[in-house]
């Protein structure tokens, strides 16, 4: 039986991301040989439309962690709600079906892992996690980026 692992659907070529596009990676689709491939979109789980505003995380302490969170899209508006209802989501549709690995974008506010824009909308990456990424991590399950598309 193939393993069941999570993967962006913007990654996959569905036009999900803010802007209408997609950040399609040819070698995902390749991966389906081997694995079946579950395409989750956060945001649009949360209930956001597509298009929307581009969200970046706020809220960082002197360490770069994030205490608490909050997400904020360009005009300012507080999106944290529909960012954490889309993690939620995910992680439950993680659990039904099974995934101990997810594939995500790297540096969203949601999907990102490791590093991500540091809320002020200039581009400037720091050291943090997506929402999702972050609960799907404190849930047990080993978050990637596409980067690393090519060690699985
Ligand atoms: Fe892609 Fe995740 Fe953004 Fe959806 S929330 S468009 S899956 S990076």
């Amino acid at each position: 039986k193939k393993e069941n692992i999570l993967v962006s659907a913007c990654l996959l070529g569905i036009n999900c991301r803010y802007d209408g596009g997609n950040g399609l990676q040819e070698d995902l689709i390749g991966l389906m040989e081997k694995y079946n491939l579950i395409p989750v979109c956060p945001e649009q789980l949360g209930g956001l439309e597509t298009p929307r505003e581009p969200a970046e995380q706020l809220n960082r302490d002197d360490t770069g962690n994030l205490p608490g969170i909050r997400v904020v899209n360009r005009s300012g508006k507080d999106v944290t709600d529909s960012f954490v209802k889309g993690a939620e989501e995910t992680l439950k549709l993680a659990g039904l079906y099974g995934c101990k690995r997810a594939i995500l974008k790297e540096r969203s506010p949601s999907c990102g892992h490791g590093i991500i824009y540091d809320g002020t909308f200039s581009g400037t990456k720091v050291p943090g996690s997506g929402v999702t990424a972050r609960l799907l991590e404190e849930n047990g399950i080993k978050v990637s980026g596409e980067s690393a598309i090519g060690s699985f």
